[in-house]
């Protein structure tokens, strides 16, 4: 430790350094990623029991020219500690929204739902239902297409300012679906008091359902549940034809994983549709 000053005592330790240093540069490099358009969208297909495309999550990247293309768990994380996630994400809004309103043009494109990522930073944001309506209403987005994931953490945050955004934006056609779905505390009664159209079942149970029964059982109660409660449910992280058969045969409706395509580029989304065998 040095002394500096009369009363300061601060401590020199040249590994923190490096650690701080290094994210200094990242939320430096973050930032002109912004200014120079460096993030662009990946695109995972949404399929129904018969294997039919019915829509796409859109997944960020960052195209860094120095590292190369950097996954989003590289940054997200910084980018939400140092409140750059809200820029990145409005960002991440309009191209959803401007990509929504390309495909609104093509019959192949047309009928896609477009599920985007929504972090508790930006959705806690004042003006956050604003910055919704104004990439619909720029991009002139059908009602139906749009569909925001959240978590249950951000929603537990604050229920109320969740629920009266979450309706606010319902009203102009965006829909809800809870991501990671089982990793939480959600119980039943408050599941039927948020105006939420889907749950998505969180990779994790999927990955070990058919190795370990009581994982299959989590999966089967939710399923189960979200059809009572006539709430949409899609499965997440489905990697086998066992895993698709499985979820299948206990009434899951919807499906993503690697089994039927990974997250890819715009160009490469648009051409796995035209040859698939029905979009
Ligand atoms: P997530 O929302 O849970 O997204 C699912 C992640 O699982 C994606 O990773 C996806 O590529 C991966 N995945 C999909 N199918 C499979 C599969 O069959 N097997 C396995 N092992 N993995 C699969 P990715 O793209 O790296 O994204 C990671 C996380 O970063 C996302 O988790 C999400 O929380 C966050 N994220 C991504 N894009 C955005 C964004 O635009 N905004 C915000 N706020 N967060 C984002
Ligand atoms: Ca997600
Ligand atoms: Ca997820
Ligand atoms: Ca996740």
């Amino acid at each position: 430790a040095k002394r500096s000053g009369r009363n300061t005592l601060y401590f020199y330790d040249p590994a923190m350094q490096a650690v701080l240093e290094a994210r200094l540069q990242m939320e430096t490099d973050l930032r002109l990623a912004l200014e120079e358009k460096q993030f662009c969208l990946y695109y995972q297909p949404q399929v129904d029991n018969e294997g039919n495309v019915v829509g796409a999550e859109a997944l960020i990247r960052w195209m860094c020219p120095t590292k190369g293309l950097i996954p989003p768990g590289d940054f997200i994380p910084l980018a939400e500690e140092a409140g750059l996630i809200v820029p990145i994400g409005n960002w991440v809004l309009n191209a959803a929204c401007r990509k929504l309103k390309a495909w609104e043009n093509s019959a192949l494109t047309s009928r896609l739902q477009l599920a985007v990522n929504v972090s508790a930073r930006q959705f806690h944001q004042d003006d956050f239902v604003r910055q919704v309506l104004d990439a619909i209403a720029t991009n002139n987005v059908r009602r139906g297409s749009l569909k925001l994931e959240l978590t249950e953490s951000l929603i537990l945050d604050n229920v109320d300012s969740a629920v009266e955004k979450m309706n606010a934006l319902g009203d102009a056609g965006v829909r809800f679906s809870m991501d990671d779905f089982g990793t939480g505390y959600s119980s039943l009664s408050y599941l039927t008091q948020l105006p939420l159209h889907q749950l998505k079942i969180d990779q994790s149970f999927v990955h070990k359902m058919l190795d370990r029964s009581v994982n299959a059982v989590i999966v089967q109660t939710i399923i189960g549940m979200a059809n009572n409660l006539e709430i949409e449910v899609i499965a997440e992280g489905v990697e086998t034809m066992e895993q698709f058969r499985f979820l299948k045969d206990l009434g899951c409706p919807l499906f993503q994983g690697y089994h039927f395509g990974k997250p890819v580029p715009e160009k490469e989304f648009e051409k796995a549709l035209s040859s698939s065998p029905r979009a």
